[in-house]
């Protein structure tokens, strides 16, 4: 049937659904409410819309079907119980409560229940456990408020028998457990897709009519159809939500969002979080005597743990996305050694430290021996597997303690802590012979005379690795001591000029 409908009208089957719908709707409510074809009408929205689902899954074949069904049953129940409760009203003159009839209705609640759970699983992938606590957060303070003004009410109600009480209970109980399921639906990462939105829709509209029924018989007994219209758009959006071809994706996995913690999403966890003492207020107010003290401290004991567990997920977050970071500023890129920055703070600190300690600090500096050469010969991919390489075979000649780093482009400097000038330049000739390939390098070595800065020390290795290439490359220079005894202690231009005017004139003799 369908599908010619569908092509003689050239709109889509859930648009057709929701229009016919809300045509017989109007319908419905134009007629008299004691109208038993009226009654008639009613129920072929519950049955209908059932037989809807199954049409949608038929046709969208949705990988996960298991939560369609569940709805499909439950709201077949409903439609059973609203058969039954026509029959308790015309025929059996049924005038207690509970009757016949709340046992369908009761049994629908949990079944909706587990479909939305099912589908809420379907769309998270492995943890999601900033979603969860949203929603255990929102959770909470809505079942305060549930329990404060609809539920209580009735439990302390001494002219209710058990039974009454018991059944007029499970009605806003089943409708919190609703509940929860939207609010945990709406924190799941999934598609919002248009199907997402008809099912939230739909579980809001039957929440809306659950909840005006349960305030109006507060008051007064039932009577008016007016509630009927959020049924009825339960109904009706249920089916076109199963219609709509999007259901496909409802219960899919999303593909990772970056999970940002919006202003909505605080606004809402505020206002969750605000609701316990909300109602302290309010019953302080106007009933100081009846105060319901044990719901408002567990409430409020439950929500300060679980906003306290969702600020220490964000913080361990934040905490690991520093480490990263730091972990991404300190380090080369090619290599994976420390890289200049990192050099430059370590150095700092190691020479500020051995200012306490008076242990020596022997600084070096290498320069890779015609690596342009090398470049030229094999090609730049081939330099730079060949920079990764000698990185790590010269980390393996160094102890733990000591530092190696990326000093720039072919160069690399080594920093040695406790050991003498002689020890230092040993180290690196060892360094010199197990650089791969048969290369070679050129360094200079100084040892700290406890009162440069990092700078003088820096350029005085400069100088001696320019004279390492000057004498011929391939080996190790160890730096004279330091010429001009008294040097400032701060940086002066002339002397930090020397490593550049070094660097020069090494760039010099290669010309020649
Ligand atoms: P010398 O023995 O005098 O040091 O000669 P050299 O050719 O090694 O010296 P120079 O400093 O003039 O040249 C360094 C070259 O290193 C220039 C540049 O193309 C190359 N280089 C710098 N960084 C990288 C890099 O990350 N990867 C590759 N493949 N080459 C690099
Ligand atoms: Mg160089
Ligand atoms: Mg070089």
């Amino acid at each position: 049937m369908a599908p010619g409908v569908d092509a003689l009208r050239g709109r889509p089957l859930w648009q057709w659904w929701l229009v016919s719908g809300v045509v017989a709707g109007g319908v419905y409510l134009a007629m008299p409410s004691d109208d038993p074809w009226a009654w008639a009408l009613y129920n072929v929205f519950g049955f209908a819309s059932a037989a809807a689902i199954m049409v949608g899954v038929r046709r969208n074949r949705p990988r996960r079907p298991g939560p369609w069904y569940w709805f499909a049953g439950a709201l077949a129940l409903w439609a059973v119980g609203d058969v039954v409760y026509e029959l308790q009203y015309f025929s059996w003159n049924w005038e207690d409560f509970p009757g016949p009839a709340d046992v369908p209705y009761l049994l629908a609640y949990p079944m909706f229940a587990i479909g939305a759970f099912q589908l809420i699983k379907g769309r998270i992938s492995g943890r999601d456990r900033a979603g969860l606590l949203d929603a255990a957060i929102v959770s909470t303070s809505l079942s305060l408020l549930s329990w404060s003004f609809l539920m209580r009410p009735i439990a302390i109600d001494e002219s209710l028998g058990l039974l009454q009480r018991l059944a007029s209970l499970a009605y806003p109980a089943g409708d919190l457990l609703l509940l929860i399921m939207v609010v945990r639906l709406l924190t799941t990462p999934g598609a919002r897709t248009t199907s997402y939105r008809l099912v939230i829709a739909g579980i809001a509209a039957e929440l809306v009519s659950d909840v005006g029924y349960a305030v109006v018989n507060l008051f007064t007994t039932y009577s008016d159809g007016l509630l009927d219209v959020g049924w009825i758009a339960m109904y009706l959006l249920f089916g076109a939500a199963a219609l709509h071809p999007s259901m496909r994706a409802l219960s899919e996995v999303a593909p990772d969002r970056a999970e940002r913690i919006t202003t909505g999403r605080l606004t809402l966890l505020a206002a969750a979080s605000l609701l316990a003492p909300a109602v302290l207020t309010v019953q302080g107010f106007t009933d100081p005597s009846g105060i319901d003290w044990p719901a408002i401290a567990l409430s409020s004991v439950i929500l300060f743990l679980l906003v306290l567990a969702r600020m220490a997920g964000l913080v361990a977050r934040v905490q690991d996305q520093a480490a990263q970071l730091r972990a991404l500023a300190h380090n080369d890129a090619l290599t994976g050694i420390p890289n200049r920055r990192a050099w430059d703070l370590e150095l700092s600190r190691e020479m500020a430290k051995a200012t306490r300690s008076g242990e020596p600090v022997a600084v070096a500096l290498m320069d890779i021996d015609h690596f342009k050469r090398f470049n030229d010969t094999h090609g730049h991919p081939a330099g730079d597997r060949l920079l990764k390489e000698a990185a790590a075979a010269w980390r393996d000649q160094l102890r733990a303690g000591d530092l190696l780093a990326r000093y720039g482009g072919e160069e690399f400097g080594v920093l040695l802590i406790g050991q003498s000038l002689e020890t230092a330049t040993a180290v690196l000739d060892r360094m010199r012979e197990a650089t791969p390939q048969g290369q070679s390098f050129s360094a200079g070595v100084a040892l700290w005379d406890g009162r440069e800065i990092p700078e003088q020390l820096v350029a005085r290795a400069d100088e001696a690795l320019y004279e390492a290439k000057h004498q011929g490359r391939d080996r190790v220079k160890a730096a004279g001591n330091v010429r001009a005894p008294g040097l400032p202690r701060h940086p002066h231009p002339t002397v930090l000029a020397r490593g550049g005017r070094a660097a020069d004139r090494r760039g010099q003799l290669d010309e020649k």
